[in-house]
């Protein structure tokens, strides 16, 4: 059996899902499940919804009303029987909103984001579902928060992975038989029934928790980047497309930023040697790239940018030693404030760590660390990571750039450097 993956740009408009759908089509006759993430800016725009409700920023029904409406336009285009139960369906989706929506914000923010931001993913499955269906796939929809258990970590929820397979194992195996089944990326439930999310991005690891769960042939990320390439081809002209990748290349290019896989998406897969597939919905005739098992290293040095970045310099005020009780202090505010820390360094009396710069959490936890200690900080730098970096990647990158801090080991090079003024 084959788990498939379509990212939102995947099913942005009409045209996409009919295209999703004739790859589906192509493959229906193995079992197959498809996990699906919301349309295209959704869930960005449901995020906007839950800030205007919980933080009076602006009306969330107006916001609510920019994703009907293109939601609507989308159904417009795909259905012509302005009947067919799937515009109910969709209706019904925005009406649960709405009923959240009509009372006071008295729930934490995480738990009323949860509940709102997760409805891209139904709308999105919906969707493509009733579309299988009408051109003659013949495809159930299951809702994933019947299978993903998690605790109630809301925004970032840890699965429970025991749980979990009991009841993947238990219903799937049965409805693959007849149908393909469509179900969503990024979300679960609690033991409560509350809906959770997995994380921003997270769809791809939903895809690989049905794919250990079910013990799959094999899972495919449709994207629309031919594979996973050396580097993002928002930073590089020239970029080259990687046929072959081992489990842990992949681990480590995710974790340092790559962004074209979920980094939590690798180890089940690898733990049960399922083969990534990362492919183009472009060009569904071209293999794009597989992780696998394999000796083989990068055929290319990769590079991973990531902007933004303030690098904070922590030190104890008295002058005394970095040990491991401030450190730990330090890392639990990180966990507090939901932070990730991308690089760090230490030496005797200081401690340092560079982030992605992402607002009020990070003031927040500048705000905590200078209760304890001496703080400064640097904004907007910048981290490049080569993985199988040599002098001449390095000097590439370095071009009208300064070094602040380097950590290097035999395989992986990260740099977090400055632009100079010309
Ligand atoms: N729709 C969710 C997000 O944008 C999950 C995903 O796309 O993987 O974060
Ligand atoms: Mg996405």
């Amino acid at each position: 059996m084959q788990v498939f993956k379509f990212g939102g740009a995947s099913v942005k408009n009409a045209e996409n899902i009919k295209n999703a759908a004739s790859i589906i089509s192509k493959y229906k006759s193995s079992e197959l499940l498809v996990v699906v993430s919301a349309i295209n800016k959704t869930t960005d725009r449901l995020q906007e919804v839950v800030n205007n409700y919980t933080k009076g920023q602006g009306d969330p029904f107006l916001a609510l009303d920019v994703v009907k409406q293109e939601h609507n336009q989308i159904l417009c285009e795909l259905f012509e029987d302005r009947q067919a139960p799937v515009f109910d369906d969709i209706a019904n989706c925005f009406v649960e909103i709405e009923w959240i929506l009509e009372e006071e914000p008295l729930d934490s923010y995480d738990y009323l984001y949860d509940q709102i931001v997760s409805v891209g993913e139904l709308l999105s499955s919906k969707i493509l579902a009733a579309h299988c269906n009408q051109i003659g796939i013949p495809t159930k929809w299951e809702d994933a928060r019947d299978y993903i258990s998690t605790d109630n970590t809301y925004r970032e929820a840890v699965v429970d992975w025991e749980l979990t397979e009991a009841k993947i194992r238990r219903e799937f195996p049965l409805i693959l038989d007849e149908y393909v089944v469509i179900t969503q990326g990024f979300i679960g439930s609690t033991s409560e029934n509350f809906t959770t999310t997995l994380g921003r991005e997270g769809s791809d690891y939903s895809a690989a928790i049905f794919a250990a769960c079910l013990n799959a042939e094999g899972i495919t990320i449709w994207k629309d980047v031919p594979g996973v390439l050396n580097a993002d081809p928002k930073w590089f002209e020239k970029t080259e497309l990687i046929p072959e990748l081992s489990y842990t290349d992949a681990i480590e290019l995710t974790y340092y930023g790559a962004t074209v896989i979920h980094p939590k998406t690798i180890k089940p897969l690898q733990n049960k040697k399922i083969t990534l597939n990362v492919r183009s919905f472009l060009q569904p005739e071209q293999p794009g790239t597989q992780i696998r098992t394999t000796n083989q290293t990068l055929p290319v040095p990769s590079f991973i940018f990531k902007i933004n970045q303030v690098l904070i310099n922590i030190q104890p005020r008295d002058f005394s030693f970095i040990v491991e009780d401030n450190l730990s202090h330090i890392f639990n505010l990180c966990h507090l404030h939901r932070i990730k820390i991308n690089m760090m360094h230490n030496s005797a009396i200081s401690f340092s760590v560079s982030i992605d710069d992402t607002g009020e959490n990070v003031d927040m936890l500048l705000e905590d660390l200078e209760k304890r200690y001496k703080v400064n900080y640097e904004k907007g730098l910048e981290l490049i990571t080569i993985r199988y970096y040599n002098q001449e990647t390095i000097d590439r990158v370095l071009v009208n750039k300064k070094i602040i801090r380097e950590l290097k080991d035999s395989y992986t090079c990260q740099m977090l450097v400055k632009e100079l003024n010309e």
